[in-house]
């Protein structure tokens, strides 16, 4: 099977995983700080702040902008469920803002009319989670000038991102948002195993996020309520977890981070062959906005169902029976059992929605040969022609 996504890992990263295994330091050792410097050198950010996963970044994250109860989050619907359950993992209530129709991220002018109502009912969102699906960024410009108008706070999930650039900028600077966050499943465009990471230029909200991802304790004097008992003690002052990434994902992370403009530089050249041998078939590619350049960290094609006489079902479990790798990014969050189950209902984001009935997600990843990519598009021209 030819996966929608994968990993590369070089013989570098092996080694630099075994050299940590061969030392001092697990975790809690110099590979964590190392690894985060790598990334605030890329993204142009000031600080970073490495955990075990992109779910966790996104946590902290809000908890840092102290969402709590009685706050609204509001994100995209198309998206993983894990954009929204942050909200409710800080007791917060989750809304959903519609996507749009070319870029499939959450749509700026939807926004503004959702904000526009929710000012009249008192009902506006502390926080505002754009993702960058895909791996392009959303219209972060907008969505920040109407954080400032209406007072709300916005954490990037750029987990699919890393690597991209917004308006000539990498992706991760915020210099529209308080908080990015990436993530480093292995199908991402860098890997740890699992792992994450929040990027800030504040220094208030990255020494947070320091706390919370390791039990809300301090070893900094300067930072406790009252004199230290001894050398030994150190201080919990607010409640944390146990959100570290050790430093044998982060060692893979830093020898990732080396290849990240080789791994960009392979799905670019893999996406313009798939415009051009995808060009004669009843498939919508997905639209690159020209004041961005996409991570492309999924290949998602619109089937043109009028056009063809077999189902979405049909062509995909046909695609896997050929061995090529389809998924579908993404099920509606808000149509989800456990979302419906708070009240959410199908027809409440219909962009999404009419989205989700006709994509799939074919193969993409570095190290794809011209060859499974040439297989992948023989199998798609078969089975959407055929029948
Ligand atoms: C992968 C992903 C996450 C979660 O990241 P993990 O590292 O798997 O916890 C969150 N949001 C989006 C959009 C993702 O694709």
């Amino acid at each position: 099977m030819i996966p929608y996504g994968r990993q590369t890992i070089s013989n570098e990263d092996i080694e630099a995983v075994i050299n940590v295994l061969k030392s001092d330091y697990l975790t809690q050792g110099p590979a964590v700080p190392t690894f985060e410097q790598a990334v605030c050198h890329s993204v142009n950010s000031q600080y970073a702040v490495a955990v075990n996963s992109g779910t966790s970044a996104l946590h902290i994250a809000c908890l840092a902008l102290e969402l709590g109860e009685d706050d609204w989050l509001w994100t995209s619907p198309n998206t993983f469920v894990a954009s929204a359950n942050c909200g409710l993992y800080c007791g917060a209530k989750v809304d959903f803002v519609d996507i749009d129709s070319q870029s499939y991220n959450l749509c700026a002018k939807k926004l503004e009319k959702k904000l526009i109502e929710a000012k009249a009912n008192n009902r506006l969102p502390k926080i505002v989670i754009p993702v960058h699906f895909a791996g392009q960024s959303c219209d972060m410009k907008r969505i920040y000038e109407l954080s400032q108008k209406y007072g709300f706070r916005i954490i990037e999930d750029a987990s699919h991102a890393i690597g991209g650039e917004y308006k000539k900028q990498p992706v991760g600077n915020c210099q529209y948002s308080d908080i990015t966050v990436f993530s480093f499943h292995p199908v991402k465009i860098i890997t740890t195993g699992e792992g994450g990471m929040a990027t800030t230029n504040s220094k208030n909200l990255a020494r947070r996020m320091e706390m919370l991802r390791s039990h809300g304790i301090t070893r900094e004097q300067s930072e406790m309520s009252k004199e230290p008992d001894g050398d030994w003690y150190y201080q919990q002052s607010m409640l944390g977890f146990n959100y570290r990434m050790t430093d044998i994902q982060a060692a893979l992370g830093c020898s990732q981070m080396a290849k990240l403009k080789e791994f960009i530089n392979d799905r670019h050249a893999l996406a313009r062959r798939y415009v051009e041998q995808l060009a004669q078939l009843p498939v919508v590619i997905p639209l690159q906005n020209s004041d961005s350049i996409s991570s492309y960290h999924l290949y998602p094609i619109l089937l043109k169902l009028d056009e063809v006489t077999k189902t979405k079902r049909q062509i995909f479990s046909e695609l896997r029976s050929k061995g090529v790798g389809v998924n579908v990014h993404y099920i509606p969050v808000h149509t989800q059992p456990y979302y419906q189950s708070l009240g959410f209902k199908l027809g409440d984001y219909p962009e999404a929605e009419a989205y989700y009935n006709s994509v799939i997600t074919i193969p993409l990843f570095s190290g794809m040969t011209h060859q499974q990519q040439d297989y992948v598009v023989e199998q798609i021209k078969q089975v959407v022609r055929l029948g």
